[in-house]
């Protein structure tokens, strides 16, 4: 039985801990936070997207992504159900392979790793944040609150620093600096972009099903067909989650972001345009919004009016084939500016990390100090939207505990 240091009781830190201990043994599970798992309780909008039927090494990304290949073998959806099954948890199916707890409660996914940590005996230690990691000769000494406890294995578990106000103060990134590795500069992804659009506030609060094309630097990047959500800032919704990585990695080398919206992807231009000029025959009397307010949500036909430069109260039936022209430009090419992202504080997850080339797929152990591992958002991996972090936290954990 080996004394083992987990600093970090989230996802990742929570699997390894209960793996660690059904293979027998000693474990500390340290937590800065006074409860276990706070981001797992915000993740999915409370209901916890766990994992999904589609897990697959091509939604994985970083410098090296490969190298969660074997995490991802070991512990793959069919194993991630099994072992959630084990701890007493049923799991339902939702849009798009997503998995989530049959309850709709990420409370019930952290309150079952709890119970079976708790089973265990795993040792968890509340409102103990690391401080400073030593290693002397073969043990490490972990300096928190003021105390030095001695292990002979130690577990970085940290998390990121994506919405530090659920605990993720990035220490883990230090701490594997202090230790001789090396770290990918973080940045945000899955995050919001903030626009610079003056009637964004008009149109804030309307949800749709868009197509949302990604430039940089003027050239098309990425393209998603998805949930768009118009915020007083900017823009939101899966669509932008999903272009997110790419448009974070752009603005923060200095290169310009653009998005193109269609507002109306199931309408080719030629449709839309013969649609409004067959709507000009119900236009008697009507005003241009009011018009619109027939096809569109009520705000967004003020923001259509706005870009097209047209005034509002104008009569629908005065519209001429080129104005009628600009209206399709505007629904089926809308361009916005992203002035930058949302940042850390609202991100989801963190791309750049740990380098994983520094460490053993095999088992996720340093090749730079024997016993010392990591597991979890710490490292240079990052997932899609749709339940790939939350399965790479538990499959990297899930690795790490069993390998110890
Ligand atoms: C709002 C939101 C929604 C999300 N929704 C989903 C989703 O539905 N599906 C999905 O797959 N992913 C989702 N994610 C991403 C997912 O939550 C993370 O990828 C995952 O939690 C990472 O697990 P982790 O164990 O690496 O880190 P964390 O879960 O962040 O855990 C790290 C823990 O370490 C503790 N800690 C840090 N430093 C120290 C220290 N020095 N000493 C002691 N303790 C320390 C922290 O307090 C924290 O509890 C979401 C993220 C957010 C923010």
């Amino acid at each position: 039985m080996s004394r083992i240091a987990i600093i970090g009781a989230g996802a990742s830190g929570l699997v390894c801990a209960i793996e660690a201990s059904r293979k027998g043994h000693s474990v500390t599970l340290f937590e800065k936070n006074s409860k276990v798992g706070r981001k797992i309780l915000a993740t999915g909008n409370g209901k916890c997207n766990i994992t999904n039927e589609k897990i697959s090494l091509e939604r994985y990304h970083g410098e090296s992504p490969g190298f969660a290949k074997e995490a991802l073998r070991r512990f793959d959806t069919f194993t991630c159900k099994a072992f959630f099954r084990s701890l007493g948890l049923e799991m339902r199916e939702g849009e798009e392979g997503r998995l989530y707890p049959m309850s709709h409660q990420a409370s019930s996914v952290v309150d079952m790793l709890l119970h079976e940590a708790r089973a265990l005996h795993v040792n968890i230690l509340l409102e103990s944040e690391v401080a400073k990691i030593e290693k002397k000769g073969t043990e490490f000494v972990l300096h928190v609150n003021e105390k030095a406890h001695v292990f002979d294995a130690c577990v970085i578990a940290t998390g990121s620093v994506a919405m530090p106000n659920l605990g993720s103060s990035g220490s883990g990134y230090g701490f594997a600096k202090t230790l001789g590795h090396s770290v990918i500069e973080p940045y945000p992804s899955l995050v919001q972009f903030v626009c610079d659009e003056p009637h964004l506030k008009e149109v804030s609060g309307v949800k749709m099903d868009a197509n949302v094309e990604l430039y940089i630097a003027n050239q098309k990047a990425q393209s998603v067909q998805g949930d768009l959500l118009f915020t007083a800032y900017g823009l939101s919704g899966s669509a932008i989650l999903d272009l997110s990585r790419k448009a974070s990695h752009a603005l923060v080398h200095g290169e310009s972001v653009d998005v193109v919206l269609d507002l109306l992807p199931n309408f080719s231009r030629e449709a839309l345009s013969s649609l409004l000029q067959k709507r000009l025959s119900i236009a008697k009397d009507k005003s241009l919004s009011l018009w619109l307010e027939g096809m569109i949500p009520k705000k967004l036909a003020y923001f259509i009016i706005e870009n097209t430069h047209l005034t509002p109260m104008k009569e629908a039936s005065s519209l001429g084939a080129k104005e009628i022209k600009k209206m399709v430009f505007a629904l089926k090419a809308l361009r916005l500016h992203v002035n930058a992202t949302k940042g850390f504080e609202s991100a989801e997850v963190c791309a750049g990390g740990v380098d994983v080339r520094e460490l053993e797929s095999k088992n996720l152990m340093s090749q730079k100090i024997k016993n010392l591992y990591f597991c979890g958002e710490v490292l240079d991996i990052d997932g899609d939207c749709g339940g790939f972090n939350l399965h790479f936290a538990w499959a990297s954990g899930y690795l790490v505990g069993q390998s110890l």
